[in-house]
């Protein structure tokens, strides 16, 4: 039912039970209601025979070996470092099968060890026309790195980026996504465009801010000491593109015994419903907005989840106004919306 329904059904009944002109203007002051509650992002929300226009990238962190050393606590096994190996040279090939079968070009996050360490799958992605972003070197902590060394492993990827594509990457992910305290400067330094690491929004762009600053508590002092409100800096002018749990294959398809088992044996249908829930509603709800998963060679290149991704891409692809892109694209066009 529909606020206008329920508008005119209350009205009816009120007048009929003699309800109180109090009770009407109750009824009547419900969109008024409504039109308070506002978000940032309200311009792009869908109008009623408005354009769509929805972008949608699956990029893809490699990951692979350096993801394992880095991240995945696999950092002494010979098994694990064989499911990085999996990644790069099974994984990668069977992501640019399905891309080049839909005929899409998407963007991929290379960390430096998996760029040195596979350089002919490389070669396939930058000859496929996708993107290269930066995405570290052994998949290292931003947050557990001093400023030299995070400045240093940056430099060395955008290094090797270059080597490929001839150009310097535009876009970063975050290993963990997780920021140091430096990384947004890093980042502006070196002139990337954007970051897609941050969890602010989940489908429209914004730009980063930098000095976020929150307290923690501490239960030893009183409670004045940690009683602060959280604040932020002015934008910057670093684009964030969103990424989210949600969206990502990692969590409920990667098993890693290391962390206690994590996840792995999630039915693919029940994670693939939940993506297409993700995208229907925000298909919904927004005339502009973006929709960027993020996929592991060593995670969706197993077959169940090729599958699962070949059915997502069938039900995305079916809805008007949809445009599947690279992030760089993406931040782009973003970018020239709010000039
Ligand atoms: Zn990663």
């Amino acid at each position: 039912m529909s606020i206008d329904d329920s508008r005119r059904k209350l009205l009816k009944t009120g007048l009929m039970a003699g309800a109180s002109l109090s009770l009407l203007a109750a009824a009547w002051s419900l969109p008024a209601i409504a039109g308070k509650i506002t978000t940032p992002t309200d311009r792009y929300r869908a109008r009623p025979g408005g354009k769509k226009e929805i972008y949608v990238c699956f990029g893809v962190h490699i990951d692979a070996v350096s993801g394992w050393i880095g991240t995945y606590g696999g950092q002494d096994s010979i098994r694990d470092i064989t499911r990085g190996l999996f990644s790069g040279e099974v994984g990668i090939p069977r992501l640019l099968m399905l891309f080049a079968r839909w005929g899409v070009q998407q963007t991929f996050f290379a960390p430096g060890h998996s760029i040195e360490t596979f350089p002919e799958q490389m070669k396939m992605i930058a000859d496929g026309g996708h993107e290269i972003g930066a995405h570290g070197y052994t998949h290292e902590n931003p947050a557990s790195m001093t400023r030299q060394q995070e400045a240093t492993v940056l430099d060395k990827s955008v290094a090797l980026i270059k080597n490929i594509t001839g150009q310097a990457p535009t876009g970063y992910v975050a290993p963990f996504w997780e920021f140091s305290k430096n990384t947004i400067s890093l980042l502006l330094e070196r002139d990337f465009i954007y970051d897609h690491s941050m969890m602010q929004h989940d489908f429209i762009p914004y730009r980063l801010r930098k000095n976020l600053v929150w307290k923690k508590i501490n239960y030893k002092k009183a409670p004045e000491a940690w009683m602060i409100p959280t604040t932020q800096g002015p934008e910057t002018k670093l684009l964030e593109i969103p990424a989210s749990w949600y969206m990502d294959d990692l969590p409920p398809f990667q098993f890693m015994d290391h962390l206690g088992g994590g996840g792995g044996y999630s039915d693919p249908y029940v994670i693939e419903k939940m993506w297409k829930d993700r995208f229907d509603w925000m298909y919904r709800e927004y005339d502009y907005a973006v929709y960027t998963l993020t996929i592991h060679p060593g995670v969706s290149g197993q077959a169940q989840n090729l599958l699962a991704l070949e059915r997502l891409y069938d039900h995305i692809h079916g809805h008007n106004g949809v445009k599947f892109t690279t992030i760089n694209e993406i931040a782009t066009d973003f970018s020239r919306r709010t000039a």
